[in-house]
């Protein structure tokens, strides 16, 4: 039986895309489900591209959304280091392994002779010029110069870059677990650049040395990747590794809520939906963009949602737990189309956790939501508030809109309700019912409600004249949950003193009119 290797890769470039996060998702579950092992590797190799806090950045995620690697840098293993700028001297042997092999040579084209080239092939009508089988020959490289040139030429220091040798007329099959067979030809492929003129690998080579050092079994990756993979298999052939060549999958495109393109970062700022998991804010000049986190998402429900955008169970089943997810989890059933962003189903994954956490659980989270409002809430307060609001909000940013009134005076806010409500005769009964409320002597939505009854009958009130009044006073809305509750939540000193504040304002409001 073969052991089980996934990696997942990224690049340090910037925030993590949530495609990003899928990808280490899919990776991790599978790992977990045949016992296997998720490995972080970090690809720096490309200096230009680098964005200092993005390893970070990427850390972070994985850990905020529980996907945590079992090796990667800062953790250890025993295929490390974990980091390609800390891989440089493998990349190196292996280059001249090729070399030494002859499945690679060395380039000598400076960048402005690539140019002339490329306007030369222009002007002459051909626009896609390839450095190639048909065009190494008249290009400086050491298999146009000869040894001796080629010598002379390095031990000058003229700077190189090493490049795939691609013969032409082989066929190169991929089999992807989630695409089917897809071949390609070898022509279709250039003599693409394997280490730079800094003597960094590129993309192509590392990522796949790599992936045989680390003994990797399967490439879960974007679709992005997948003409790529041609090269690889080339030079998986060329290293003489295809035996043990890694098995693909390339995960379907994430597109936009429309389906209409490719889910990009510029989408989540236009139709202000995060696309993140976390904020990201590397400095003053950038705009923020917006995370999962920081708008009130759960991980646990953020996870559900990304499994079902490229897979499902086939089954009827919506929700599941990450240990549910890694137990129902199967690359064959990885949909070849892309995944369209529903971001309404990620808010109502979300509202589903939230139902669904216990209400000291959330509390912790909810005081958080509040004190990021300069709230300070006890614990019970946060407990009960998580209780009577969690049905209500689907997200944690939702906690402190909707339930302000239980920590602060909000005023009369729908007046509209206000005035139709408030009946200036009844007033003194309204007092009344306010001098019984601050004379109960356990303050308890039962109770409280057993009182507010009792009046009721006296008075001769229903529940639609009674409630409205004592609601809108008391939070500045007829909406919400339970009236009692809230009332009880609020406490008796707080809210006895809103019922007087707002009969006043419900009778100037009324004599407005
Ligand atoms: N470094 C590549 C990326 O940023 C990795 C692609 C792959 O998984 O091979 O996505």
């Amino acid at each position: 039986m073969s052991t089980v290797r996934v990696r997942f890769a990224p690049s340090p470039t910037g925030a993590l895309h949530i495609g990003g996060l899928r990808t280490a998702l899919y990776n991790y579950l599978y790992a977990r489900q045949r016992g296997g092992t998720f490995i972080l590797r970090i690809e720096d190799t490309d200096q230009k591209r680098y964005v200092p806090g993005a390893e970070e950045y990427i850390l972070e995620s994985l850990n905020w959304a529980g996907i945590t690697p079992d090796e990667g840098p800062g953790i250890g293993g025993g295929h490390g280091p974990y980091r390609q700028s800390e891989r440089r001297d493998t990349y190196r042997k292996y280059t001249q392994h090729l070399l030494d092999a002859g499945q690679a040579y060395y380039a000598f084209d400076t960048e402005a002779a690539l140019e002339q080239r490329r306007a030369d092939e222009k002007a002459a009508g051909n626009h896609n010029f390839r450095y190639d089988a048909s065009t190494r020959e008249g290009m400086r490289n050491s298999l146009s110069l000869g040894k001796e040139e080629t010598q002379r030429l390095l031990d000058q220091d003229t700077p190189y870059v090493v490049r795939l040798r691609v013969d032409p007329g082989q066929t190169v099959h991929i089999r992807d677990i989630v695409r089917g067979d897809v071949a390609f030809q070898s022509e279709e492929v250039d003599d693409k650049v394997l280490m730079k003129a800094d003597g960094l690998p590129t993309y192509h080579l590392a990522n796949v040395v790599d992936d045989h050092l680390m003994a990797i079994s399967h490439v879960i990756r974007g679709e992005e990747w997948l003409p790529s993979t041609a090269l690889h298999v080339l030079l998986y052939r060329a290293f003489g590794w295809e035996k043990t060549m890694p098995e693909f999958a390339h995960l379907p495109l994430l597109l936009k809520p429309n389906g209409k393109g490719k889910l990009s970062k510029r989408d989540g700022q236009q139709l202000g939906i995060p696309v993140f998991p976390l904020d990201w804010k590397p400095d003053s000049t950038e705009e923020k963009l917006m995370g999962f986190r920081e708008a009130g998402f759960l991980p646990q429900s953020t996870i559900n949602f990304l499994a079902f955008l490229g897979w499902n169970p086939g089954t009827e089943q919506e929700i599941f737990s990450l240990p549910e997810l890694v137990e129902a989890f199967d690359l064959d059933r990885i949909n070849k189309s892309g995944a369209q962003y529903d971001f309404e189903k990620a808010r109502w994954y979300n509202q589903q956790y939230l139902i669904a956490s216990a209400d000291d659980e959330l509390a912790p989270l909810v005081q958080q939501q509040f004190a990021d409002h300069g709230r300070a809430i006890t614990t019970a307060q946060a407990t009960r508030i998580a209780g009577l609001l969690k049905e209500r909000v689907h997200t944690l940013e939702e906690f402190y809109p909707q339930g302000r009134y239980f920590t602060e005076r909000v005023g009369i806010t729908d007046e509209k309700m206000a005035r139709k409500k408030w009946k200036s005769e009844q007033r003194p009964a309204f007092e009344e019912l306010r001098d019984r409320l601050a004379a109960l002597p356990e303050w308890e939505a039962a109770k409280i409600k057993a009182a507010t009854v009792a009046f009721m009958k006296e008075h001769n009130l229903g529940f639609g004249a009674v409630l409205p009044v004592l609601r809108l006073a008391v939070s500045g809305t007829t909406n919400g949950p339970d009236a009692f509750a809230i009332l009880e939540t609020v406490g008796q000193e707080e809210t006895v003193a809103r019922l007087g504040v707002g009969y006043e304002a419900m009778e100037e409001l009324a004599g407005r009119e």
